[in-house]
């Protein structure tokens, strides 16, 4: 109800009560009820307005019954007093109320945005080792690859396979493996920048971009990689084991189709692969001996 409708009906509420003098408490009942209810809607200065309007109808027909004697002045005040009560604590207990509640939805609203945030970030994850998916991956390079296509700016791919990985599993257990494939995401990670992107591929098979960086520059990253990898423990019964890895680099050439790119990365490794593993070759250009182990 608006301001003007609530001032007509209790206007209506109080000349009733005025003249029917033996149901007045029934009356006030009922604009009580309208006060509780209609005041909610209206605005505080509009409160304030309906809350003094109604007092001053309420208090000039005391007065004109108090002056044809026809008031039972106990029973008048405290009606007016509970009609005066309501009519301030009302709104202001619907007030509160609704500010509480406003509290709890702002507080379940952030609890609900966390858990959006997680979702998003587990669907962009690898479960096992915590690096980026494959699906996170094609968004990243689609990315750079409008970069580098745009303007002056180069990106460089690194795909990475640990070598003779089954023999871990066979020799230490799934359990091993996995710890290692934990432990060589950590390093990765830990090589790389803020703009830079590591996926797990599947099994042993990682992908490396290299945000702004030639291609020359990815042996810099294997061998850090190289000495990180060659501190790695496999497993505390055999400490001097160690895994080695290799890797097929290439850079993105302005305008090809991201998938040529990774077609050359992959080949760049399975010519590592071919000629006897542990090494790094840069595709089209030569192979280089970079000893992980
Ligand atoms: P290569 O040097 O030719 O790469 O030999 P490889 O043994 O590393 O490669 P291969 O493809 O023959 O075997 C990969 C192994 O990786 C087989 C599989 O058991 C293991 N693997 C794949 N995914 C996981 C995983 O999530 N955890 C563990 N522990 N092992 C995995
Ligand atoms: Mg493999
Ligand atoms: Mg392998």
């Amino acid at each position: 109800m608006s301001l003007p409708q609530m001032m007509w009906a209790v206007s209506v509420v109080i000349m009733t009560s005025h003249f029917v003098t033996e149901l007045k408490a029934a009356v006030v009942l009922l604009g009580l009820a309208m006060v509780v209810i209609g005041a909610n809607r209206l605005n505080r200065k509009e409160q304030i307005v309906f809350a003094v309007y109604s007092l001053a109808m309420y208090c000039m027909s005391m007065v004109i019954l108090s002056q044809s004697n026809s008031l039972s002045t106990v029973t008048e005040i405290v009606v007016m007093i509970a009609f005066a009560l309501i009519l301030v604590c009302g709104p202001m207990l619907h007030r509160f109320e609704m500010s509480m509640l406003e509290n709890v939805l702002v507080s379940k609203n952030k609890e609900l945005s966390n858990a959006l945030d997680l979702v998003k970030e587990l669907a962009v994850r690898d479960e096992l080792t915590g690096a980026y998916n494959r699906r996170f991956l094609m968004d990243f390079l689609v990315q750079q690859k409008a970069q580098a296509d745009r303007r002056d700016y180069e990106f460089t791919l690194c795909f990475i396979d640990l070598d003779f990985f089954k023999r871990v599993n066979d020799k230490f257990g799934h359990g091993a493996g996995d710890h290692v494939l934990r432990q060589f995401c950590e390093i990765a990670q830990s090589l790389l920048r803020e703009v830079d992107c590591v996926a797990r591929m599947g099994g042993e098979e990682f992908i490396m971009v290299l945000a702004g960086t030639p291609q020359q520059d990815a042996l810099i990253v294997a061998e850090r990689l190289a000495a990180q990898m060659a501190d790695m423990v496999v497993s505390p019964n055999e400490p001097n084991y160690r895994i080695t890895a290799s890797l097929g680099v290439t850079a993105y050439r302005r305008d090809e189709d991201i998938h040529v790119t990774m077609e050359r990365a992959d080949k760049a490794l399975y010519d590592a692969k071919r000629t006897g593993r542990n090494k790094v070759i840069i595709a089209d250009l030569e192979a280089h001996q970079i000893n992980f182990g």
